[in-house]
């Protein structure tokens, strides 16, 4: 069992992904994709007059602000064209690809942050109106029984909160959640970069491997949004799944590459 997490950053090759994603199907490998949605999304909140906002936790870690228009515009690019994106693709290739977001069937059931605390020109401010949360649970049943009939889920990281609210939760964690709630042995992080590098942007600074007992000292080396991919490395990796590899997307090959320890490899 794998789970594959592709990005939304640009430069991303779809069709590559794709390619590899239904060869791998089609030889018998079982697995459930998540994908991103941000650099898509910053284009069409901004074509609609509602500007993305990035903040950045008091810990570090940087997360779009999302109140509830930018929930909507979140869920129309995720739920729409990235996914059906992706499930078209596959399609395509002949494999029959089931697009659903977390929040459908509860498959993602999550905790909402209604108020974040933020550092912004080094003050500490607490936003509301913040529809962002972290995954708590798993709808692995509902899983399995898609990939009994022989549909490949393809997901978009939303979330269901106990109250019913729909929750935009990092993707990267929500792969992580998913791979162990399937007791997957691989997580696959790909992204726009070859790996974790250690002195961003220098792609000659790769970090090839991290040992299983020491990931979240590597966390020192990501900036931004690279800190939810360590995290998410180092959540799946505590919790049995066996290795996570953060890969580059942008080539043909690239989940094939990955597999075969292209990137940085986490086990
Ligand atoms: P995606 O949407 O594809 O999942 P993100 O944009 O969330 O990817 O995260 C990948 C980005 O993290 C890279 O494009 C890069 O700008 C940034 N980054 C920050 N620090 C690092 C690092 N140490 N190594 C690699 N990338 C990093």
């Amino acid at each position: 069992m794998l789970v594959v997490k592709v990005g939304g950053s640009a430069g991303i090759d779809y069709d590559a992904l794709c390619n590899d994603v239904a060869t791998l199907w089609k030889s018998g490998e079982r697995l459930v994709l998540v994908h991103g949605g941000s650099d898509e999304t910053n284009r069409v909140a901004e074509a609609l007059g509602h500007p993305p906002r990035f903040v950045t936790s008091p810990s570090g870690y940087t997360s779009r602000y999302t109140d509830r228009r930018t929930l909507e515009i979140f869920e129309m690019v995720y739920c729409g064209v990235a996914n059906k994106g992706l499930v078209e693709r596959l399609q395509g290739r002949g494999i029959n690809a089931l697009g659903l977001s977390g929040l459908d069937g509860r498959l993602l059931q999550g905790k909402r942050k209604a108020a974040i605390r933020i550092v912004e020109n080094g003050r500490q401010k607490i936003l509301r109106d913040d529809w962002t949360g972290t995954v708590e649970q798993v709808n692995t049943e509902l899983l399995q029984t898609l990939l009994a009939g022989e549909y490949l889920p393809v997901i978009a990281p939303l979330a269901c909160s106990e109250h019913g609210e729909a929750l935009n939760v990092d993707g990267d964690r929500a792969a992580a959640a998913i791979a162990i709630a399937l007791k997957a042995s691989k997580l696959l992080l790909l992204s726009n970069v070859p790996g974790l590098l250690q002195d961003f942007p220098n792609v000659d600074s790769l970090i090839t491997r991290i040992p299983a007992s020491d990931v979240e000292s590597y966390l020192q080396y990501a900036e931004g949004r690279m800190k939810k991919k360590v995290l998410g490395a180092s959540e799946a990796i505590s919790q049995g799944v066996g290795e996570v590899i953060l890969g580059d997307a942008r080539a043909a090959g690239c989940v094939s590459h990955a597999l075969e320890g292209q990137g940085t490899v986490i086990a």
